[in-house]
């Protein structure tokens, strides 16, 4: 199998499921028991928040672990308006969020709140002064994801979290990075970012564990789960220590060979660039910057089709983002471009593992799926 969609999700490194297993089997104690089993997973869950803490630059009181990146940038919202509810009910975001940002923008919609979405260029790209642009008194929360996940593109954040300063100090500022972290290097210390939100399953880590940092300014927070009072006592329910203990073996893994990882990946991209560009009808969609994320589109070719082709030669590849197959990707509608290319964008997403011979793999199925149909669009 040659899979290309590290976006999606990645595949777990053996000493990540090791670490996981050790504590699913010896190391099960919960973490609220007072006998020594449970005290000394206490102390191994607070020393895996620092390390995923220290990944992110904050300090670790200022991280919850939550069950995924959805469950972050949900309660990212949800406490941010809660916070400033007295500030007013406007939301600044962009049209080419992920769905967790978008579906529970379109519910609050529905509560009375009202949401501008700026929308991108042709390329995707939106300027800071474009977000700042959109900002009033009365707004409460502006959402801006970091890297975006159909396109690679880098929002930015610091850019934005600097003007909001000046226009207004009172909004909040998110952003999901679950797509930046440890691909695009940022410190929450210097991003100005109060809220970010993280997922495990994208940098080598389990399924069903994330974090939502909360900066200095979240100081009035509502409990997301009232209960047990783990996780600052913001979000209650015995800790996932398994999930935790994956997560920062992910994140350490990947520290360790971060310099190289993202070079690496970025001349993966950069030679994914050249060998697919060669064939015929094959154009670059967008132009993010980010290593691990490259968009193209086979003009008339539709996308469906092309990834199903390809998945029955075992290659692994996106129409889209995973979490609205079958849908029209909102990502792609925004960037406004003519119907046969929009039609034919397939996302290619690498890893650390991800190899020259898997590109070659995948282009020349690109080049044999043009030569041998007919285009549709
Ligand atoms: N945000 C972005 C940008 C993503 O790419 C994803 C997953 O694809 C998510 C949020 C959701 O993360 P999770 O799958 O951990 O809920």
């Amino acid at each position: 199998m040659i899979y290309l969609d590290h976006a999606a999700t990645t595949p777990l490194p053996r000493p990540v499921a090791d670490a996981m297993y050790q504590v699913l089997t010896e190391e099960f104690g919960n973490p609220s028991a007072q006998y020594a089993l449970g005290q000394t997973m206490a102390e191994r869950v607070a020393a895996w928040r620092k390390t995923v803490a220290d990944a992110l630059d904050c300090p670790p009181e200022a991280l919850c672990f939550t069950s995924c990146g959805t469950e972050g940038d949900n309660w990212a919202i949800q406490a941010a308006l809660w916070q400033n509810r007295r500030v007013g009910k406007h939301i600044v975001t962009t049209a080419v969020e992920h769905s967790a940002i978008l579906q529970p923008c379109q519910w609050l919609t529905q509560q009375g709140y009202e949401v501008t979405y700026v929308v991108p260029d042709s390329k995707g790209n939106i300027p800071a002064e474009r977000i700042l642009a959109a900002v009033r008194p009365d707004t409460a929360l502006v959402s801006v994801m970091l890297v975006n996940n159909e396109l690679g593109t880098i929002y930015p954040i610091r850019e934005i979290a600097q003007g909001l300063k000046a226009k207004n100090p009172q909004t909040l500022l998110h952003t999901d990075a679950v797509q930046g972290f440890l691909k695009v290097p940022f410190s929450a210390r210097t991003l100005g970012a109060d809220l970010i939100s993280l997922s495990a399953h994208k940098i080598g880590g389990p399924k069903g564990i994330g974090a939502l940092y909360l900066g200095p300014r979240m100081k009035n927070v509502k409990p997301l789960l009232p209960g047990g009072g783990q996780e600052h006592g913001l979000r209650s329910g015995t800790e996932a220590t398994a999930q935790i203990a994956g997560f920062a073996k992910a994140v350490e893994l990947r520290q360790a060979n971060l310099t190289e990882t993202l070079s690496h990946m970025a001349e993966i991209k950069a030679y994914a660039v050249e060998q697919l560009t060669a064939i015929p009808d094959l154009v670059l969609v967008g132009d993010g910057e980010a290593p691990h994320i490259l968009a193209v589109s086979l003009v008339g070719w539709p996308s469906q089709n092309i990834v199903n082709d390809l998945s029955a030669q075992g290659i692994c590849i996106s129409a889209g983002s995973a979490c609205h197959q079958g849908k029209p990707s909102q990502v792609v509608a925004a960037l406004k471009l003519p119907k046969k290319v929009a039609g034919g964008v397939i996302r290619l997403s690498f890893g650390p593992e991800t190899t020259r011979a898997d590109i070659d793999a995948c282009a020349a199925a690109l080049r044999r799926h043009h030569d041998s149909r007919f285009p549709m669009l």
